[in-house]
């Protein structure tokens, strides 16, 4: 990945392959370890107002915030996500 984007979800990047993988991933979780669809999306419009994401990941937890998003028991390491 050579270009930086600061603020940007996997889903908004070139690589589509990456961005394939992660949702390959997302798909593989249990049901009861996902997180309901609404919250995934606020967590994530947050996400992309945050300094701290860059290239779809996040700088303090090293994840791709997509992934950490889609599961039920994650928090933001800055507590910027709303409670489930
Ligand atoms: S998980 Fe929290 S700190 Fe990380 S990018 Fe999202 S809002 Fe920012």
């Amino acid at each position: 990945m050579s270009v930086i984007c600061r603020r940007c979800l996997l889903a908004d990047m070139e690589g589509e392959e990456l961005y394939r993988s992660v949702q390959e991933r997302i798909a593989l979780l249990d049901e009861s370890a996902r997180a309901d669809g609404e919250v995934c999306k606020a967590r994530l419009e947050i996400c992309k107002g945050c300094d701290d994401l860059t290239n779809g990941m996040c700088a303090l937890c090293g994840c791709f915030v997509e992934l950490r998003a889609a599961k039920r028991d994650t928090r933001c390491p800055k507590g910027r996500w709303p409670k489930s």
